[in-house]
């Protein structure tokens, strides 16, 4: 068996990014860039006033000076001014022709038509904000691979550039297998459960900014359930099954997939909860069967699919997502798997949960992140760092 270490080796040695598309700037949050960007332009494209005050030409010699207008952001007016002479002036106004320097209005004393300061706290080029200062048009401001989140379209924005080029999101389908599975809004009948899985990946995949395509259940019958994923896998990116990959009478999922054409990546990694998990891929399209145990469902969506998902969508760094904070209480486990355990993050620690039974999912009323724990550790001492994923 595998150690998850190896198993994420795996999934990224072969992972690659999907195609890319052009996107509209303000559509394109929370993808990945798929090329180097460039500046059209200058930012700022002229000179301008970063205060409300007086704009002027620097001089040591001077402490007051003649107002001769007034500019406001927008304005499209031209002043010259010559020595001694100033102008009012708004934050983002342009500077007038030969001023280089602003006073702020608040430490200026104004009257007259003549403004006086202390020449002390004034020096050449205060509050001005150049022209080019951010970025020269032909820049490169962004590079291949970042993440487009709102502080980056900003800056995008700030240079003009309203489409970009972008990776494209996985289109990702989901199969809950189990013939004890009913849903939600029905009388639950004797010795069924509630399918907790469907509704739990749905919600983690918006969280990761995707519309799952569609969810199907299947009964734990082999030709059902070989119909599903056959017809499914033509039409997903990504295919997230729950259940039956164990090693029960009941259990298709891996048996099926092979003969389907699937190629199996991994069957089993060394951990727990999820130990069962199986990855594989056909023509790369990406198949992950998770053990149907919620919480081991829950561990797997954050170890494995979430990454996957930013690996397809273009993310270089795509297991590179952790922390490493003091522990808030002692825990002991026995060495052999990794442990993927509830954990709750508050002010700068983590506490590991009770209830790490992989059924239990009382746990997440308050776990928002999850601790991994490597094969090799036995205990876990107060205040030790320890890894941790947030949920
Ligand atoms: P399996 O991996 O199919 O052997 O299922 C392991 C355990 O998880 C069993 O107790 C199942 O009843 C339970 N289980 C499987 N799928 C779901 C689901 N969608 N929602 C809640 N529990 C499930
Ligand atoms: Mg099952």
């Amino acid at each position: 068996m595998i150690s998850l270490c190896q198993a994420q080796s795996i999934i990224q040695f072969h992972m690659r990014p999907l195609s890319s598309e052009n996107c509209l700037l303000i559509e394109a949050v929370g993808k990945f860039l798929a090329q180097d960007v460039y500046a059209e332009i200058d930012v700022p494209s002229f000179d301008n006033s970063a205060m409300d005050g007086y704009a002027f030409c620097y001089d040591a010699s001077l402490k007051s000076y003649k107002i001769v207008g007034s500019i406001a952001a927008g304005s499209h007016l031209k002043i010259a001014l010559n020595k001694g002479e100033t102008a009012q002036i708004f934050t983002g106004a342009p500077l007038p022709e030969h001023a280089d320097t602003v006073i702020a209005v608040e430490q200026v004393s104004a009257s007259g038509g003549v403004i006086q300061f202390d020449p002390d706290v004034v020096f050449k080029g205060m509050h001005v904000r150049n022209k080019a200062s951010q970025n020269s048009k032909g820049d490169c401001i962004a590079k291949k691979g970042t993440r487009v989140g709102h502080g980056l379209i900003a800056l995008l924005a700030s240079c003009g550039i309203k489409h970009i080029e972008v990776y494209r999101q996985p289109v990702v389908d989901c199969i809950i297998t189990g013939s004890e599975l009913q849903d939600l809004g029905s009388t639950l009948s004797d010795d069924n459960i509630y399918n907790s899985n469907g509704p739990a990946i749905h919600a983690f995949l918006l969280q990761c900014g995707i519309k799952i395509q569609n969810t199907l259940a299947a009964k734990d019958e082999k030709k059902i359930l070989r119909d599903i994923l056959d017809n499914s896998l033509q039409k997903s990116d990504l295919l997230i099954i729950t259940g039956g990959v164990s090693a029960g009478a009941y259990d298709f999922v891996p048996e099926v997939l092979e003969e389907i054409g699937v190629i199996k990546l991994f069957h089993k990694v060394k951990q727990k909860p999820g130990k069962p998990i199986y990855c594989g891929i056909k023509e790369h399209r990406w198949i992950f069967g998770l053990p149907g145990n919620p919480a081991s469902v829950l561990a797997c969506l954050n170890q494995y699919i979430k990454p996957c998902i930013s690996g397809l969508s273009g993310d270089p760094h795509m297991f590179n997502k952790y922390v490493f904070l003091p522990a808030k209480n002692s825990w002991k486990k026995k060495s052999g798997l990794s442990h993927i355990l509830k954990a709750k993050i508050e002010e700068n620690q983590v506490a590991i949960l009770e209830g790490q039974e992989s059924f239990n999912l009382l746990p997440f009323n308050q776990c928002n992140a999850f601790v991994v724990l490597e094969e090799d550790v036995d205990i876990v001492e107060k205040g030790d760092l320890v890894k941790a994923y947030f949920e």
